[in-house]
């Protein structure tokens, strides 16, 4: 096992209340043993009960302590992994989600989620290859990131790639102005990015759905509201965003739970 300097250092501590530990119960149960066994000799005694713990101790526990922290280490960066999309670094779908359920589980404030769809994102894979579409996912990923952390004030703010060409950004404690600026922003800025893959250049657009959280409604349920609006404005021509509080956008009206909950709330 190789261990560098550093978990050394880091080590250290650990061993050494270890070790003291160790030494302590050593020297309680050899003077014992030795008392019992009638043995005497005070130097031989303190050796063994104070030195011996001390090598042993060290030498044993040093490698456990090391290994114990790597796992440690390990298990993080896992974790992290779980929720990263590893091809834009970006949150991936669970990610997304426990941030969210995180957000939503705060009370009051305005929280508005978008569903971000690149239009005709086949058509690039086709054309240009797989490989070029995913340079154009990452290059999308990096202007929807760069936007969102362009948002004034310290709510939480983050996007995310929810799906094989599906992004989702949340942004909470913003208005529906600084929702609309948001939305135009990205759209603006997809729009104007050009993705150089092996001499080809290529330039994209994406449809955005956007829907508000108003009083207790879930993260499933306001995404769904995104996410129709996001279709709506696929209908619509692409390369745009429509809001979820227009009715319009809201979907076919016997489409789902979402739909008739949000129907009734915006209805009363
Ligand atoms: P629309 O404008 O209606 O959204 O059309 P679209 O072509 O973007 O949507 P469609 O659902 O027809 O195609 C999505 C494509 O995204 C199909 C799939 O092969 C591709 N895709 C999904 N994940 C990845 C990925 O990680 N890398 C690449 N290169 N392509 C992907
Ligand atoms: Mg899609
Ligand atoms: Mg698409």
């Amino acid at each position: 096992m190789i261990v560098s300097r550093q978990e050394i250092t880091r080590a250290a501590p650990m061993v050494a209340a270890i070790v003291l530990a160790s030494m302590v119960l050593g020297y309680a149960v050899i003077t014992g043993i030795l008392f019992f066994i009638g043995f005497h000799d005070a130097a031989l005694h303190y050796t063994l009960a104070t030195v011996m713990p001390l090598l042993i101790g060290t030498v044993t526990v040093f490698p456990l302590v090391i290994l114990t922290q790597r796992l440690r280490h390990m298990k993080g960066a896992l974790e992290v992994l779980t929720r990263t999309d590893v091809l834009t670094d970006l949150p991936n779908r669970r990610g997304f989600f426990e941030r969210a359920e995180k957000a939503f589980a705060s009370p009051g404030g305005a929280i508005a989620v978008m569903m971000i769809d690149i239009d005709h994102f086949k058509s690039i894979n086709d054309r240009y290859g797989h490989e070029a579409g995913d340079a154009v996912l990452q290059s999308v990923a990096r202007t929807i990131r760069r936007v969102v952390s362009m948002v004034p004030g310290n709510g939480e703010k983050y996007a995310a790639r929810i799906g094989g060409e599906e992004f989702c950004v949340l942004a909470s404690s913003v208005d529906n102005a600084q929702t609309a600026v948001l939305a135009e922003a990205i759209l603006q800025q997809v729009r104007q990015t050009i993705c150089r893959h092996r001499g080809d250049i290529i330039k994209t657009t994406v449809s955005i759905g956007v829907a508000s959280r108003r009083s207790d409604e879930s993260v499933n349920l306001v995404l769904r509201a995104a996410d129709h609006a996001g279709y709506r404005a696929k209908r619509l021509g692409r390369d745009q965003w429509r809001d979820a509080s227009s009715v319009a956008d809201r979907g076919p009206p016997d489409d789902d739970e979402a739909n008739s909950v949000r129907l009734h709330a915006r209805n009363s």
